[in-house]
């Protein structure tokens, strides 16, 4: 054995572990966010590899400010898929439909940037017909940007009529039941659903029977996330990742792997970090 074939002996065994590796279930964290109070104790280089040593292969990112979520893209262009907050900073979720200043950072930061969703926003009820969320709905339309809505039932009716084109990821199922969720997925064939902060379809590790045939009715429209809504959850990203791939393992490999990076990966095939980045 010479030199030669010793070292690729040895670059043969590196490549292995990779592969090893892919034998855990990867995952399409469809609910992160790296707003500003993260960014001094966890760099952008160390939250990338917070996700991925737990397995995710990409995930959709917003951060009040919208500088969180760029710092990751740059660091990580092949991981980070954007989304833009309507958000500069921590407490603006409740006063931003009414706040005409958030329409024009929203088209500043989409002529300077690419994105594959807006959102997550909070808009519950009638305020999703005021004008600044229309505005919003209307800058998603033209940028072809998925909307990630934290809302309710009614809000979700009223963007489907603004725009019944419009791609909408729910975040949080919007805290809905089986029951009601599946009315909604049958109403809308653009309505996707996160399961970030719950933990009723798989808190046991196991998958109860309601989750299981809505899982199993709508295979295409759900996929999970962790929502780092405060910079400690960063530290939950791993831990809830291993939970995930518990209950997932309770249902049919091929259900694991559409909701666990599928149906994200489906969602978001457009995407593609600019050349630049
Ligand atoms: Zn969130």
């Amino acid at each position: 054995m010479n030199l030669r074939t010793l070292a690729a002996g040895a670059l043969a065994a590196t490549l292995i572990v990779p592969e090893l590796r892919a034998a855990e279930l990867p995952l399409f964290d469809a609910h992160v966010h790296y707003s500003h109070d993260a960014w001094d104790n966890l760099p952008p280089k160390d939250a990338i590899e917070i996700l991925r040593k737990a397995g995710v292969m990409r995930a959709l990112v917003s951060s009040s400010g919208d500088d969180g979520t760029q710092r990751l893209v740059a660091e990580a262009p092949d991981l980070i898929v954007p989304s833009l907050r309507p958000y500069r900073q921590r407490g603006e979720l409740s006063t931003w439909v009414n706040d005409e200043t958030v329409v024009r950072f929203l088209e500043e930061r989409l002529g300077a940037s690419k994105y594959a969703a807006i959102g997550e926003f909070h808009l519950y009820g009638a305020d999703a017909d005021l004008p600044v969320p229309r505005r919003l709905v209307a800058l998603a339309k033209q940028h072809r940007l998925v909307l990630h809505a934290h809302s309710d039932v009614d809000a979700i009716e009223r963007l489907f009529r603004q725009d019944p084109a419009a791609r909408i990821l729910w975040a949080h199922s919007g805290f809905a039941q089986p029951g009601e969720l599946r009315e909604m997925l049958r109403k809308h064939r653009n309505l996707w659903c996160d399961l970030a902060f719950r933990s009723d379809h798989g808190g046991t590790g196991k998958v109860p029977a309601e989750w299981r045939a809505l899982f199993s009715e709508f295979p295409d429209r759900f996929m999970v996330g962790t929502d780092t809504f405060t910079p400690e959850r960063w530290h939950y990203i791993a831990p809830h990742a291993q939970w995930t791939r518990e209950w997932l393992a309770d249902l049919p490999p091929a259900l694991a792997e559409r909701i666990g990076w599928r149906n994200g990966a489906a969602l978001f095939r457009d995407w593609k970090p600019q050349p630049e980045q």
